[in-house]
């Protein structure tokens, strides 16, 4: 199972997206922790991004495709399946993802996306703050993150939809619910794969 998961901050990736690479057996790839892996270990790679994750804007295109193609390239060396989540994030990133992926013979089958309102987002992000620490979970930097989410990211769902392979899933119900949905969803979608990108010129144009 190959997925890509497209949602808003605080929709849940992080949650669902272990357990639905849990359930089919392959990695989940999580941009961002990988990036605050690179933070915490201090390497050249975390130095350079930190202010960006501090920020809640976005890390340069080529370092984020860096990352992805070893992370991809990784999870499919030996034909594995794999849940990208938080890549692609804009339509140029949606284009290298399907280059990347591509490339190494493994395209998404599924972008998968994950609908929780504005409100809840900005309630359960606020909430994990005094949990966990991060330090984009303050109200300004989740405001950012949210409107950099509705204008450079919403976007690129319309092409997932036009390859045929979007499936979005109301994230708003309690999270086990959500889990049981989408991976009802994706039963129901197996066997589907649509290996062409389609055209992207409008929507690139447009970034
Ligand atoms: P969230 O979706 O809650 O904002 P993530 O853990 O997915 O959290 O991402 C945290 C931060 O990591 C982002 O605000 C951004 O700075 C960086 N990041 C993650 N993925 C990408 C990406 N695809 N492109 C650019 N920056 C990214």
């Amino acid at each position: 199972m190959r997925v890509l998961m497209i949602a808003p901050p605080g929709a849940g990736k992080g949650t669902q997206g272990a357990r639905i690479a849990a359930h089919f057996g392959v990695p989940h790839l999580a941009t961002g922790d990988l990036l605050r892996r690179h933070v915490a270990l201090r390497t050249g790679l975390g130095q350079t991004v930190q202010q960006y994750l501090d920020r809640g804007s976005l890390v340069p295109d080529r370092l984020m495709q860096d990352l992805v193609r070893r992370a991809l390239a990784e999870a499919t060396a030996h034909g594995g399946g794999y849940v990208l989540d938080g890549y692609p994030r804009t339509p140029a990133q949606a284009w290298a993802a399907y280059q990347i992926a591509s490339s190494l013979g493994a395209t998404a089958q599924i972008a998968l996306h994950l609908r929780v309102d504005d409100d809840e987002v900005v309630r359960r992000l606020l909430a994990r703050s005094g949990i966990e620490h991060r330090s984009d979970d303050t109200e300004p930097v989740i405001r950012r993150r949210l409107a950099l989410y509705h204008e450079v990211t919403e976007p690129i769902l319309q092409w997932y939809d036009r390859r045929g392979i979007l499936l979005s899933v109301d994230g708003m119900p309690r999270p086990d619910q959500v889990t049981e949905d989408i991976i009802a969803a994706l039963r129901d979608r197996r066997g589907h794969h649509a290996d062409r990108p389609g055209p992207v010129p409008a929507l690139l144009a447009a970034a």
